[in-house]
């Protein structure tokens, strides 16, 4: 099921494929590393600081800081009828600094590093098959779409 993260998934099976089932259902789940306690988003099977293999799923906010950000003119393979989009690094309030795509709700005359923001789990809509993924939106942006039953 971790097939279903993002537009294309390089990694289609993972420890912490869960991760897109939750997502789904409109949740973020970061890690928590049973060995240390030590916390991330996106969740990380293998813990970097102690290396311990097992870990919980916690469900956070999405709160963060916009650390940086950038324009993509020149797509990767599988992304050039989405060329240019803006992506953004967001360091989060409860641990972990992710990258994802930069929603409609900032414009990009509006990204500002430092600005405050909130990362909401999305679907991608025009597919057929279950795809899966989380944007960078203003503050207050909450996951507003009911999740396809099943
Ligand atoms: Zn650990």
């Amino acid at each position: 099921m971790f097939g279903w993260f993002g537009k294309i998934s390089f990694v289609p099976f993972s420890k912490v494929q869960d991760f897109a089932v939750h997502l789904k259902d409109g949740r973020l789940m970061g890690s928590v590393c049973k060995g240390c306690g030590y916390a991330t988003f996106p969740p990380r099977a293998d813990c970097p600081q102690c290396l311990a293999g097992e870990f919980d799923f916690r469900e956070i906010g999405g709160r963060g800081k916009l650390y940086t950000w950038t324009r993509i003119s020149a797509a990767p393979t599988g992304f050039e009828d989405v060329v240019p989009y803006t992506l953004g690094v967001v360091d989060l309030e409860e641990g972990g600094r992710l990258v994802a795509w930069i929603g409609d709700t900032i414009p990009e005359g509006e990204i500002r590093i430092g600005m405050g923001v909130q990362v909401v789990p999305r679907m991608m809509e025009e597919r057929e098959e279950i795809k899966v993924y989380y944007t960078i939106e203003k503050p207050g942006t909450t996951w507003g779409k009911a999740p396809p039953s099943g």
